[in-house]
């Protein structure tokens, strides 16, 4: 698997120092609460198990799964996979994913919590590629932001393969082209 990677985005150091700098601050601003964290999959279950070790709060965790409508691209317009088993009525929310490109899904997702009264919402994504943002999203906890390219690896994956890597690659354009 290394040699499909050009190079080495994120080492597993940096994700952990990543992930111990969000949880603090998590930590900080939800003192005294018990969050919902909701984790986007499946990209996102690696970022999930780490984030959490860091954040010395109560916490609840859920996860979500959805696709967005090919064609589309007004918000709200999703299609749930797989629903949350928790009530977010009244909760403060953090979703939970690996990384924001268009902002599409994000959109979609927020529209959703929003309307089924969350008390509060914010998101954390290890990694932001804003080259390519199409809708504005308000990003609260933000580990590192990357350039254009795609990247597999910690969760997330090409072709449902590389999740396992324990690293953050640039897979080589090559593979994907
Ligand atoms: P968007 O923000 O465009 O709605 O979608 C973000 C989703 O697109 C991510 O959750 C991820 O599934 C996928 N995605 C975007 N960029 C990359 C990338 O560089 N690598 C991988 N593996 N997935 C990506
Ligand atoms: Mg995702
Ligand atoms: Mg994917």
């Amino acid at each position: 698997m290394r040699n499909d990677i050009s190079e080495v985005v994120l080492s597993e150091e940096e994700i952990q120092n990543i992930a111990e700098r969000l949880g603090r601050r998590i930590t900080e601003d939800y003192e005294g609460k018990t969050p919902i964290l909701v984790g986007l999959l499946k990209g996102s279950i690696m970022f999930m198990g780490d984030l959490i070790k860091y954040i010395d709060t109560h916490l609840e965790i859920d996860f979500m799964d959805v696709s967005s409508y090919v064609g589309t691209k007004s918000s709200g317009e999703v299609k749930i996979l797989k629903d949350l088993s928790t009530s977010v009525d009244g909760r403060h929310v953090i979703v939970v994913e690996d990384i924001i490109e268009t902002g599409t899904t994000l959109n979609s997702i927020m529209d959703l919590i929003e309307y089924r009264n969350a008390a509060s919402l914010e998101i954390v994504t290890l990694l932001d590629k804003p080259i390519n943002r199409k809708l504005e999203v308000d990003v609260k906890y933000v580990g590192t932001e990357i350039p254009d390219g795609f990247v597999v690896g910690y969760g997330l994956d090409f072709d449902e393969k590389y999740r396992n890597l324990p690293y953050i690659g640039l897979l080589k354009p090559e593979l994907y082209q």
